[in-house]
């Protein structure tokens, strides 16, 4: 028989809303071309290396939403599995949802969003027909990688279905800033249906940070640096902007003759002037208008320049069948005339505008030719154009003008950088572009055009599809019960020194409405008791509160006390506690203590506790819908607020706490093992909340760390309850131990 398949050890399969391949009908029956373009480059190695299937929408629609078994059999032939669309179903998922809803929206164009909660149907029910496809393919040991924002619901319908299969998705477009997203109608589903994937990519940390508050702030996720974690599963959020296939635009390719034959062409047009170029689709993200005006203004603040330079604006069709994409054209179709009578001459255009996509070795040659180029997108997730110039300058001249609403400017900061919405920095930005030395040129450019051809599509291609193979869910520990108890229970007896480390509230004691109602009862002080009273075994009981209530509490078992999170300390036995944070600066707490209390007000039923170094807000008391909501802006406030502050903001079990940094229970832990060194001990760590996975984290792997509850932890163990971890504990305080049974302590 042979072994399991281990998750993400097999094929890739891809999905993205339109398969990389253009069907045509002739007279013979369907044709099919694969459809070259950066993206699909990328990916066709790895989806060809692993035998694995491209699925998507071949481009051709069907009344019924079928697809025929001819376009079917010329997709398997390419290891391709189409999904099928009726026009209604593309009209409203892709026109609609997708390209008038979410396009505007997360490119910060909301007065142009429109939405409509019955096309919100079809573009649910549309990703549930691509995960059936995907369903219908998927192998043991397959992988799983979703593309773009037509498909952001997939991830989670996935999920749901398959919890193991290892899944990842790319957003292609911006993740706009949570103030402009929060304004989308479906925005938890949006978010949800994205938080299935194991690892979510975009093009720039700035995307990233965008995503981690818009998950924080509407769902109340946790996040921690790159990582979000959300039922029970841990999220890789990363930035890796898309890269181009270099060799396409670094000439010397088979069509390099075309391309020779047409920059010899274009310079007899060019007639020995400079060329600035811009090339795009005509999108209304993309600024053409805007540049059309600076360039206009360039030439009446500088009539010399008339006769020294000239615009190449190629400008693709696009979503032609949307209104507002009509009238773009319509102002761009104007600008160019005017700009044309206003400045050029018979013969001599100023600006030559085409309104149509160019072959590809026209773009190369002009990529070559150009001066300058422009790229001023208003907005744009990354922008392909800049880095195909970039990496076309093979004598690393010319000057790219970026405009910093991109993706790619967070790569290529060798560019000029422009606001483009901004007419007056646009023409000053310009003129200085085509006044620029050669040697600057050179310099800019040779750095830029390394930076592409390193970050290429195929490293991008790899970098994503390693992180989704190698995802690494993080699901609840499994239960402390049975062989592994068992296990336990040996290690305690034949140990030579045995250390407990025991969060007080919600491990050993449940939870209690007031915090101050939590005082322990007859089992808990017993077992602490019994447990301390062992020459044996060092017990510490390891906790957020403060010295003076843990030593009310729990001083007379005789336990040490670890404190305020590890700020404050005292050994078994002892009646000092030590400080472990000298000097600490508690300037802050002021401030806090202000937010603090302004939340207070707006939430009845919290209220704030004072500890000797830290500040906590519990609202455990309050309503919990209108606290969980100010609890999160609360937190978002002192997460950015406190940022430059030597402090640590925690969000704990409906509490939020700040206090100074490098604080931590784990930290205290490891002090008290190593204060007394020798023989390894026996080590069992207990606790349920965020901030005992200090603990689990920070304590050797040889240590048994016990989450007690049930979520995702770094804990290798579970116990379902605070019974249940005093029930263990009653146990081993009550079992013999092979050194205390043959009568030799320690
Ligand atoms: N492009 C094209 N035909 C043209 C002009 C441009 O195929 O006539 C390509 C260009 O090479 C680039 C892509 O269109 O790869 C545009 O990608 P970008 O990221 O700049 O913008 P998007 O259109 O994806 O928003």
């Amino acid at each position: 028989m042979s072994a399991p398949q281990q998750a993400g050890s097999g094929r890739l399969i891809l999905v993205s809303n339109r398969l990389p391949v253009v069907i045509s009908q002739g007279e013979q029956g369907y044709h099919a071309r694969v459809a070259a373009g950066g993206l699909a480059t990328g990916l066709s190695g790895p989806h060809r290396e692993s035998g694995g299937r491209w699925i998507g929408w071949p481009g051709v629609v069907s009344q019924d939403g079928s697809l025929t078994p001819e376009v079917h059999a010329l997709l398997n032939e390419r290891m391709m599995v189409g999904v099928g669309l009726s026009e209604a179903e593309h009209e409203a998922y892709y026109t609609r949802i997708s390209n008038r809803g979410l396009w505007p929206l997360f490119h910060y164009f909301p007065e142009r969003m429109r939405f409509d909660a019955g096309d919100w149907e079809v573009y649910r029910d549309v990703n549930r027909r691509f995960s059936d496809a995907v369903l219908e393919e998927i192998q043991p040991g397959d992988f799983v990688f979703v593309q773009d924002f037509h498909l952001t619901l997939l991830p989670a319908m996935l999920r749901e279905a398959r919890p193991e299969l290892p899944i990842g998705f790319f957003l292609h477009i911006p993740f706009p800033s949570s103030e402009i997203y929060r304004i989308f109608a479906r925005r938890e589903e949006v978010l949800e249906g994205l938080l299935g994937a194991d690892v979510v990519g975009f093009h720039t940390l700035g995307y990233v940070r965008h995503f981690r508050s818009a998950i924080s702030h509407l769902l109340g996720v946790e996040t921690r640096g790159n990582r979000a974690y959300h039922q029970g599963r841990q999220i890789q959020l990363l930035a890796h902007p898309l890269g181009i296939h270099t060799p396409d635009w670094e000439g010397g390719g088979e069509d390099e003759p075309e391309v020779q034959r047409e920059m010899q062409e274009l310079r007899q047009a060019i007639a020995g002037r400079r060329l600035i170029l811009g090339v795009e689709r005509l999108d209304y993200t993309k600024g053409v208008p805007e540049r059309l005006r600076a360039y206009a203004s360039l030439l009446r603040e500088n009539p010399s320049l008339a006769d020294e330079i000239m615009m190449i604006q190629i400008a693709v069709p696009s979503r032609v069948e949307v209104e507002e994409y009509r009238e773009l054209k319509d102002e761009v179709d104007r600008l160019a005339g005017d700009i044309n009578s206003e400045f050029g001459r018979p013969g001599r255009q100023a600006l030559h505008y085409q309104f149509r996509g160019v072959p590809p070795h026209v773009l190369r040659a002009l990529y070559r030719l150009a001066d300058v180029c422009l790229v001023t997108p208003l907005r744009d997730g990354l922008n392909l154009v800049a880095k195909e110039f970039v990496a076309s300058r093979r004598d690393d001249d010319g000057v790219l003008v970026l405009s910093e609403n991109t993706g790619a400017a967070w790569e290529l900061g060798e560019a000029l950088r422009v606001n483009a919405f901004d007419d007056e920095n646009m023409v000053r930005t310009l003129k200085r572009a085509l006044d620029m030395p050669l040697e600057e040129q050179t310099r800019r450019m040779a750095a830029m055009r390394k930076r592409v051809a390193e970050k290429n599509v195929h490293v991008w291609a790899r970098e994503m599809v390693d992180a989704i193979r190698s995802a690494e869910p993080l699901a609840p520990p499994p239960a402390l019960a049975g062989e592994a108890k068992q296990r336990l229970l040996n290690k305690w007896k034949k140990a030579d020194r045995r250390v407990l480390f025991l969060d007080y509230d919600g491990t050993l004691r449940s939870f209690t409405d007031a915090p101050e109602d939590a005082v322990p009862d007859a089992t808990i002080l017993q077992t602490l008791s019994q447990l301390a009273g062992r020459a044996d075994v060092a017990t510490w009981v390891v906790s957020g509160r403060p010295s003076d209530l843990l030593d009310e509490w729990l001083g007379k078992t005789g336990v040490g006390l670890i404190a305020e999170h590890g700020a404050s300390v005292r050994a078994p036995g002892e009646t000092e506690f030590r400080s472990l944070t000298h000097d600490l600066p508690l300037g802050w707490r002021e401030e806090v203590r202000a937010v603090f209390a302004e939340f207070t007000d707006r939430v009845p039923g919290s209220h704030i506790e004072e500890k000797p170094l830290g500040l906590a807000w519990h609202y455990r008391q309050a309503s919990p819908e209108q606290a969980a909501w100010q609890a999160r802006e609360l937190f978002r406030h002192l997460e950015e607020g406190m940022a430059d502050q030597p402090v640590e903001v925690m969000r704990g079990n409906k509490v939020i706490e700040v206090r100074p940094a490098g604080v931590s229970k784990g930290r205290a832990a490891l002090r008290v093992l190593a204060s007394a060194p020798g023989e390894r001990p026996f080590v069992l760590a207990c606790g349920d909340d965020i901030t005992d996975e200090s603990m689990f984290r920070d304590l050797p792997a040889w240590a048994w760390t016990v989450l007690v509850g049930a979520r995702e932890s770094s804990a290798r163990q579970r116990l379902a309850d605070p019974a249940a971890c005093l029930a263990l504990l009653t146990e081993l305080a009550a079992t013999e131990t092979v050194q205390a049974a043959t009568g030799s302590v320690r």
